[in-house]
């Protein structure tokens, strides 16, 4: 991606030429959607404009601290959908963040996608839907969205100097999408981050908010699942874990609390793939996380209705909990060569099962 290209030019003539932004990103927004929102809002309130900040569903917990202003609060679609249906008719742009397609924020994607008002996006998933948008930024080798957006608003070149309030956002986004500067960094990347820290961000506040504010009921619903509910399917190098509702209550889970627990099993010796199902009222939520070559942007497409990056994606499920040991192994079965030999499907869902 050049940011010195014909788009730019585009976005800042339309920046210029409007006043009303809303800005949306995807359905349960984790650090990089939530860092790049408000990063840009900021820009934006910056140049005078007026912005609405809006996500489909609630974020988790750790990331209040990013929305503390009263005049300025993130709008949760599910909560105040009037609210934003009027934001959204008294906007002259929309600006979609973190996201690849409109269907990736259910019903707040259908109403932007009835709206005949300008939409941008600026992303970095693989696949973009172009027809979805009128403007798009996508460069799926950044490590996140914020690092994209920094480039952004430096390419904008439209204010001077960078806008401090976006800087704590980005340095989220960028710290947690990587997960901690793990996965997908470049040196660019880190030339990046370096920027942000010497335009103030405090790293040590930062990461203390994010990895270090676990409640103690959070604490030990990860410990629950690691120790209860890991399954490891060996011959597929592969882990999975499942979170019921019923267990969810238990442990007084909140939104986002299982934020980063599909990590976990990657740091397993023999572990490739790692698979969360989460329970919720409406569907089983997916997250996959994979390395050494395993491409778990197309499982999730296959197999999960959903799809993201190579080695961390997501989707959904619309079935029981006694039917996920079998789907997984299907999954898992046809997207993988087993590691080790010989073994029928039910041999394999028994011997996981029973681990
Ligand atoms: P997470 O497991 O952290 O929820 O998501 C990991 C990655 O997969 C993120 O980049 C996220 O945007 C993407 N992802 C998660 N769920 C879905 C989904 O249902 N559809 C698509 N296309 N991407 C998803
Ligand atoms: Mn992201």
């Amino acid at each position: 991606m050049s940011y010195k290209s014909l788009e730019i030019e585009h976005l800042r003539h339309l920046i210029h030429s409007r006043n009303t932004f809303v800005l949306a990103t995807h359905v349960h927004p984790d650090g990089d959607a939530i860092g790049a929102i408000q990063a840009f809002a900021t820009f934006l309130r910056v140049l005078g404009k007026r912005v609405y900040v809006m996500v489909p569903n609630a974020y988790p917990d750790f990331l209040a601290f990013l929305d503390r202003s009263k005049e300025d609060k993130i709008l949760i679609y599910k909560y105040k959908q009037k609210f934003c249906t009027l934001a959204l008719r008294e906007a002259d742009a929309v600006i979609c963040l973190d996201v690849n397609a409109l269907n990736r924020m259910y019903a707040l994607g259908e109403e932007i996608a009835s709206l005949s008002i300008p939409k941008v996006v600026i992303d970095h998933h693989p696949d973009p839907v172009l027809n979805d948008f009128d403007l798009t930024f996508s460069d799926s080798e950044m490590s996140s969205t914020c690092e994209v957006v920094y480039r952004v608003i430096c390419a904008l070149e439209m204010v001077s100097p960078f806008p401090v309030g976006a800087v704590e956002p980005l340095y989220v986004g960028i710290m947690t999408d990587t997960n901690n500067f793990f996965h997908t960094v470049s040196a660019g990347t880190f030339e990046v981050a370096a920027q942000l820290l010497r335009l103030g961000a405090s790293k040590e506040e930062i990461q203390q908010r994010v990895f270090g504010a676990f409640t103690e009921k959070r604490m030990r619903f990860m410990a629950h699942a690691v120790y209860n509910r890991m399954v490891l399917v060996r011959p597929y190098r592969a882990a999975y874990m499942t979170l019921s509702l019923v267990e969810q209550e238990q442990f007084g889970f909140r939104p986002g609390d299982s934020e980063g627990f599909v990590n976990i099993p990657m740091n397993i010796k023999e572990v490739d793939v790692s698979m969360l199902f989460v329970e919720t009222p409406d569907y089983i939520r997916v997250s996959l996380r994979s390395r050494n070559g395993v491409d778990v942007n197309e499982m999730g497409k296959r197999f999960f209705n959903g799809g993201g990056h190579k080695q961390a994606s997501g989707g959904r499920l619309f079935c029981t909990f006694a039917e996920l040991p079998g789907i997984i192994m299907q999954a898992l079965f046809e997207s993988e060569a087993p590691k080790e030999q010989g073994q029928t499907m039910s041999e394999l869902v028994n011997q996981s099962v029973n681990s």
